[in-house]
């Protein structure tokens, strides 16, 4: 028998058996029920393929490789610089003011998000409920202190800072937000910011799907004023490109957040991933740089407003039955309350049996999303419309 220590915070962790459960009880109506077509509305992965633009430039960039003249080796830790510069670029355009330097390119979000803690110390962590589940278990896993900011219908799941008492916490904000679909607008971002600066305390700001936003919301933590002395910035190329395969995202970290101890945060996280990341390759890190291109940001806006409208059709839908939701306009979740004081996983056993839909019960992403109900619009149009016409039978 062993008689080493293992990290035992893994056994504060839940048992993670949300999508084996629903997978686990479609395949058991699918076999009982052969000839019903199921529909499903519950994982938050991207379906249509990537822009042309993006794909001609990761051919080129391969046959790049193939020659001994452009062959490239191991890339730039931080990302290359056309790379780094493009998504500097693709802020300014939004008026985001964000220095190159300062960005972190990555393989993906959910890394990010999971490392981050690598750079923090002993804090207590405040995680918005419902949550995406990689903040929670990321800090699990790091014996961190969890505090949960829970929202729901009276604030349209937008926490907000009112009830805290100037405590030092590690932030966590997710805006657009998955699993709620709810979005930030300026106010209440820079309700969070000003706590950040009064309090000392970090923001981690995960802007995964900005580019969903419709209407005059903020994109970045960085449109609000004071945000670069207290927040990290982490976006990806997965739903705005449609990259969860081709795996490409970054990080911004400031040169201006400087703790009351002297430490700068940047050159922390510079030192983590020098040491534990090698960086992405060199053929994605061209069909990332196409994606913010001109003519990239309209390809992929396609491919974006293909969702939108998927989302569009579901939230009318639940407009029209009087069903109180969050998301559908900009973020391709929809988050809807199970009607007649259902629970989430009781409602997910009616839409199976009445009508073939598969969602994901709220109650996955925490105790706040109980009687909650997510659907996602990354299905295929025919799709959506024929699941909005089966809820709508069942409203
Ligand atoms: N952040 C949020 C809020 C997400 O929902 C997801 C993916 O579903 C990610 C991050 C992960 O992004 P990536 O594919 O870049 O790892």
């Amino acid at each position: 028998m062993m008689k080493i220590k293992v990290n035992d915070n893994f056994a504060r962790l839940k048992e993670s058996y949300l999508f084996s459960e629903i997978g686990r009880k479609v395949r058991a109506y699918q076999a009982a029920n052969p000839d019903k077509k199921v529909i499903r509305m519950g994982i938050g992965d991207v379906t249509l393929p990537l822009a042309p633009v993006v794909v001609e430039a990761m051919e080129k960039a391969v046959k790049e490789m193939g020659v001994k003249e452009t062959f490239r080796g191991y890339p730039p830790e931080y990302g290359y610089a056309f790379l780094r510069d493009a998504i500097s670029a693709y802020y300014a355009r939004k008026g985001v003011k964000v220095a190159s330097d300062d960005v972190f390119v990555s393989d993906g979000a959910k890394s990010d998000v999971g490392n981050i803690v690598d750079i923090l110390g002993k804090n207590t962590v405040l995680i918005p409920s419902p949550v995406y589940p990689v903040y929670m278990d990321s800090n699990l896993m790091s014996g961190n202190r969890i505090e949960l900011l829970e929202a729901g219908e009276a604030d349209g799941f937008l926490g907000t800072p009112d009830l805290l008492d100037g405590e030092t916490y590690v932030i966590y904000i997710c805006s657009p937000n998955n699993p709620t679909g709810a979005v930030y607008d300026r106010a209440g971002l820079k309700a969070w910011v000003d706590y950040a600066l009064a309090s000392g305390s970090l923001i981690i700001f995960d802007s995964a799907y900005e580019a969903f936003i419709k209407g005059d919301y903020p994109h970045s933590i960085y449109d609000i004023e004071g945000a670069e002395k207290c927040a990290i910035e982490i976006c990806s190329f997965s739903k705005m490109a449609g990259f969860t395969g081709t795996r490409c995202a970054w990080t911004v970290v400031p040169e201006t957040l400087v703790t009351e101890d002297g430490f700068n945060l940047k050159k922390l996280w510079a030192r983590r991933q020098a040491t534990k990341f090698n960086g992405v390759s060199y053929p994605v890190q061209r069909a990332a740089e196409a994606a913010l291109s001109e003519e990239g940001v309209r390809e992929c806006a396609a491919l974006v407003d293909y969702y939108a409208e998927n989302a569009k059709i579901l939230s009318e839908m639940l407009d029209r039955k009087g069903i109180f939701h969050t998301g559908g306009v900009s973020s391709p979740y929809i988050w809807l309350k199970c009607p007649k004081g259902m629970s989430s996983w009781d409602f997910f056993d009616l839409l199976l049996e009445k009508v073939q839909v598969v969602g994901t019960p709220g109650e996955g992403f925490g105790e706040a999303g109980e009687g909650f109900f997510r659907l996602t619009a990354f299905s295929d149009r025919e799709s959506t419309i024929e699941a909005a016409k089966r809820l709508e039978t069942l409203f």
